[in-house]
């Protein structure tokens, strides 16, 4: 593995991108717009806000002192107090961290470890699927499973493939000479949730860059981390962020552009190895600067002139959910403006800041019913729209509104592959 290069040392007037998140606490004029945005505060009395627990906590914690407020623990990392904190204080982040400190004095739960191990759990799940599948679909064993590791039995499960999309791209897609080989390259990150569970959007994502006359580079790489860092394993996920720098920092060194189809491996690789793993090295920031949202990416090409528009018409109109994940790029709202170049879609963005999952936060036992609290809005929307579809960008929030409302949860790139009539969309 090669070694990162090493960053340049701080001096007395250079702030590490760490103390810059931690001395941000300084810009807080207690406005209040983040605690009056947080969608857990607006549930859950038991949870005082991102100001009180952010900023404000912040001017008592001692770097040698472990002890934080422990309501800390039911913020959900949604990441909304950042976005709007209209001084720029990086709520969420400064949270996170001390999240991690909490975590200093007492051990990490066994069940926060086991929803942190997204990729093990995969890895173990996919070669027996089937019956993986059916034992996670049975009642009495979620009961069980609640009552032993503390999973809510309704949480959101996703449903595991026995095709892994790296097996398919390895094995099938490339043996098979359907591969596009071309001067134009582009790396996909495809995380957990497409290797694992969905196969099928990365595959819609591979169709889609190569009909647009892209070569897809599938290069090796582990969990993006975040399950581990929302979990508090700064360490674990430490670790992750390294392997994937090191494998994707050659690719972005040619020029290569690094996209995914999950906005939180994509905010990972763009912001958090660095604003909360604080990874500062000059191979971190090149990962950052080199990395795309696909829509993102789909999007900057079609307003240079440069991305296929034979489409077929689909006439349809779809309710669409931005996850916070994805605001959190701060790149508006690609997906919208990629779709509706598709003649006879109508995209009807849906007003709700969160679904509440926030990645395996809905999951917990005791922090499912705030869940579906702060995503209940959004569910009732959903219902509303009498659609039987809907469109999200993020895996796991496509995941909590199907549970919730029984629509049937699209990433945008599957219709992008649908309307070009790629085969086997
Ligand atoms: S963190 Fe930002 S939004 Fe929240 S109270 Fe302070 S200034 Fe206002
Ligand atoms: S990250 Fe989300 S849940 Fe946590 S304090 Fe901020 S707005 Fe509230």
């Amino acid at each position: 593995m090669k070694p990162e290069t090493k960053p340049p040392k701080p001096d007395a007037l250079t702030l590490s991108i760490w103390e810059q998140v931690q001395h941000s606490a300084d810009l807080c004029i207690k406005c209040n717009i983040c605690t009056s945005f947080c969608p857990v505060h607006n549930v859950f009395d038991g949870f005082p806000g991102p100001k009180f627990v952010g900023p404000q906590a912040q001017r008592f914690r001692s770097p040698r002192e472990l002890s934080v407020d422990s309501s800390l623990d039911y913020c959900s990392g949604c990441g909304i107090c950042t976005m709007v904190c209209p001084h720029g204080v990086k709520v969420m982040e400064m949270n996170a961290k001390a999240r991690y400190k909490l975590y200093q004095k007492k051990p990490v739960p066994f069940r926060n470890r086991l929803l942190g191990r997204s990729e093990l759990l995969g890895m173990l799940g996919s070669p027996v699927a089937a019956i993986a599948n059916a034992l996670f679909n049975n009642g009495f064993i979620r009961l069980l499973v609640e009552w032993v590791v503390g999973i809510h039995r309704h949480a959101p499960m996703p449903q595991f493939s026995f095709e892994t999309f790296r097996g398919w791209f390895k094995g099938v897609h490339q043996k098979s000479g359907r591969g596009v080989q071309s001067d134009k390259k582009v790396v996909f990150f495809h995380g957990c949730s497409v290797n694992y569970y969905e196969p099928h959007v990365g595959k819609a994502a591979v169709a889609v860059l190569e009909h647009n006359g892209f070569e897809v580079l599938v290069p090796p790489q582990v969990c993006c981390g975040l399950p581990m860092l929302s979990n508090a394993e700064f360490d674990a996920a430490r670790k992750n962020a390294r392997a994937n720098i090191d494998s994707l920092v050659g690719y972005a060194r040619q020029g290569y552009k690094i996209v995914g189809t999950s906005t939180s491996c994509t905010l990972s690789l763009k912001s958090d190895y660095r604003h909360i793993l604080d990874i500062t090295t000059p191979d971190a920031q090149l990962v950052a600067e080199n990395t795309w949202d696909i829509s993102e990416f789909l999007l900057e090409l079609a307003e240079a002139g440069d991305l296929k528009t034979d489409f077929k018409p689909l006439d349809v109109t779809l309710p669409y959910h931005s996850p916070c994940q994805l605001e959190a790029h701060n790149m508006g709202l690609p997906a919208i403006d990629l779709l509706e170049l598709i003649p006879g879609v109508k995209v009807n963005h849906l007003q709700a800041d969160c679904c509440g999952v926030a990645g395996t936060y809905g999951y917990k036992k005791e922090k499912y019913d705030i869940a579906m609290a702060v995503g209940e809005s959004l569910f009732e929307q959903v219902r509303a729209s009498g659609s039987r579809a809907a469109v999200c960008d993020s895996e796991t929030c496509r995941w909590q509104i199907a549970r919730a409302t029984g629509a049937a949860m699209l990433h945008p790139i599957e219709l992008l592959a649908k309307a070009y009539g790629l085969p086997g969309f």
